[in-house]
């Protein structure tokens, strides 16, 4: 278990690591084309997220407003950490912009620099090009952008 070029260990046999992937140049540019909210395909572009909201921000909000704490928890629907004084919002984040163009393994074609998301995953299409054709995924990006906005 170890990459093929630098003998890193925890790498599958014959694979690269992120690294190599880059220093060889075999990895791919990925373009996100076109993005589906909601339910539509694969769950969307959709991520779950917990946003932590301390009780001095609650108060401080409420302060602001003119609202009590109550209705402040209640309005944002709020809920509390462990039953504790703080709280967690529950929200959707976006996955995934339009145009946007990723550096991801040939493999499994995940995000090698960032996140490491893996456009397959989500509800995206997407093209794939080579290392060498980044004049042609900014190309991509550009055109699926320019759709988007229509
Ligand atoms: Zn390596």
């Amino acid at each position: 278990m170890a990459c093929k070029e630098c003998k890193n260990e925890g790498i599958a046999d014959g694979y690269l690591c992120d690294k190599c992937l880059i220093k060889t140049k075999e990895y791919k540019i990925a373009v996100i084309t076109k993005i589906y909210d909601g339910d539509k395909l694969f769950g969307g572009n959709r991520y779950d997220e917990l946003i932590e909201i301390t009780y001095n921000e609650i108060k401080t909000r409420a302060k602001e407003s003119n609202q009590t704490i109550k209705h402040i928890i209640k309005s944002y629907d709020l809920k509390s950490i462990k039953g504790g004084k703080d709280f967690y919002k529950e929200q959707k984040g976006v996955v995934f912009n339009i145009g946007e163009i990723l550096i991801v393994d040939p493999y499994f074609e995940r995000e090698i620099i960032g996140h490491g998301r893996k456009p397959s995953k989500w509800g995206v299409e997407y093209e794939i090009f080579n290392s060498n054709e980044l004049e042609k995924a900014i190309k991509c990006a550009l055109i699926a952008t320019e759709k988007s906005i229509g």
